[in-house]
């Protein structure tokens, strides 16, 4: 029997907060009555703020960030444009999958997985297209699988460099509401993400912010679409009434998560997480492990993905973890398969939680066979933990 709270340290879905749970549990209410147009619009007000924007347009699918993705994709573009992407981890390679199965030409840069979007590369293509042939220039913001974070206002500079048109496309799935992204700011077109990562909300939720000149391509735009058609959602920015049935209990969980975002202040939720993942870093690097991300400048502020050492499979990492203490790490996808495990840190999350993270890896790290000291890496982040209390946060994202 399991006793106790199962600790869930995958990254997404994340921890759903008790206020959001609850928050759900309510009847089933008349979709078109009167009240809930403007109890959805005050939601989607709320998730532009999260993504940085006053100009873009929030669309909420009943789906997932694969279904938004989707959405992006089938809107905008024409069936054999070419897109410009980098291939870096289990999620980039599923992106550009889904870009080709949709009849899109993908230009692709294969890179380490561990690597970051390569933006002077980016920038080197998009210089010699002086046709304008690349019609989007889609970016990975957050490697789930590896844990590195791209510099996504780098590319939209190499863009605006040479004056080229394409589309920003961002899959945001696992930064927007945690790691530092600005839509306005940063020019994206469309960015992607879904409810049950940042957003501490259970899966279900596909959102998609749309840029005005997105808009203005999916006017245009020759690809087959329809449950996805943005024109259908049209209404939805105006009135907040949904096309189809709205998942109602799962935006009363949105309502209340983006009450708590609002409460704490986005700004220190994002401090927060670099608070913590620095914490989760240290603590592997006192173990003397590595971590997957090329460079610590591209480690993520929301998943640190760990190379076990040579003669350890990180599937028995996990497996202890789980079997023997009721938690549970985020596997190594794809070819990271038995070399990674995964620490996801974001949402709903604390220094204790962390300390809880790293104290049973250590334990399912011996237990499988590493030379890892106990309390080495806890002690580590202690260290951290207890100093990073008197910084400011602006501080702590220079370090
Ligand atoms: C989780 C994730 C996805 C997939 O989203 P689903 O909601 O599972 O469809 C896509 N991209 C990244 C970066 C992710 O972390």
């Amino acid at each position: 029997m399991r006793t106790g709270t199962n600790t869930l340290f995958i990254p997404g879905p994340t921890n759903v907060p008790e206020v959001v749970r609850r928050a759900m549990n309510v009847p089933m209410e008349d979709q078109r009555g009167p009240e809930f147009g403007g109890f959805v619009l005050d939601i989607l007000a709320d998730l532009k703020r999260v993504f940085r924007t006053e100009t873009a347009r929030v669309i909420l699918y009943p789906g997932s960030g694969t279904g938004a993705w989707e959405a992006a994709i089938t809107n905008t573009l024409n069936p054999g444009d070419k897109v410009l992407m980098a291939r870096h981890g289990q999620f980039s390679t599923l992106w550009a999958e889904m870009a080709t199965r949709l009849g899109l030409e993908v230009e692709l840069i294969d890179l380490a997985w561990g690597a970051a979007t390569p933006v002077n590369e980016f920038a080197r293509r998009l210089a010699a297209d002086r046709k304008g042939q690349i019609k989007a220039v889609f970016v990975t913001h957050n490697e789930t699988a590896t844990g590195v974070t791209s510099d996504v206002a780098g590319v939209r500079k190499a863009l605006d460099d040479c004056f080229h048109d394409a589309l920003l496309f961002v899959d945001g799935v696992s930064s927007v509401g945690s790691i530092d992204f600005r839509m306005d700011d940063w020019g994206v077109d469309l960015a992607v993400t879904g409810s049950q990562k940042g957003l501490m909300c259970p899966a279900g939720l596909g959102v998609l912010a749309v840029s005005p000149k997105a808009l203005a391509a999916a006017e245009k735009g020759r690809m087959k679409r329809a449950y996805f058609e943005f024109r259908d959602f049209a209404m939805l920015a105006d009135t907040g009434y949904f096309p189809y049935t709205p998942p109602a209990q799962l935006l009363h969980g949105m309502r209340a998560a983006l009450d708590r975002i609002n409460a704490e202040g986005l700004d220190t939720v994002l401090a927060r997480h670099a608070r913590l993942a620095e914490g989760v870093r240290r603590g592997v690097a006192a173990w003397g492990l590595q971590i997957c991300a090329e460079h610590a400048s591209i480690a993520s502020n929301t998943v640190t993905a760990i190379r076990v050492p040579e003669g350890v499979d990180a599937r028995d990492v996990i497996r202890i973890g789980y079997e023997r203490y009721n938690t549970s790490f985020g596997s190594g996808l794809a070819r990271l398969a038995g070399k990674v495990f995964r620490i996801g840190h974001l949402g709903d999350l604390n220094e204790a939680m962390c300390l809880t993270a790293l104290s049973v890896a250590e334990m399912a790290l011996v237990e499988a066979g590493a030379a890892v000291e106990f309390g080495s890496g806890v002690a580590a982040a202690q260290a951290w933990y207890a100093q990073g209390r008197s910084v400011q946060p602006a501080r702590i994202a220079a370090e």
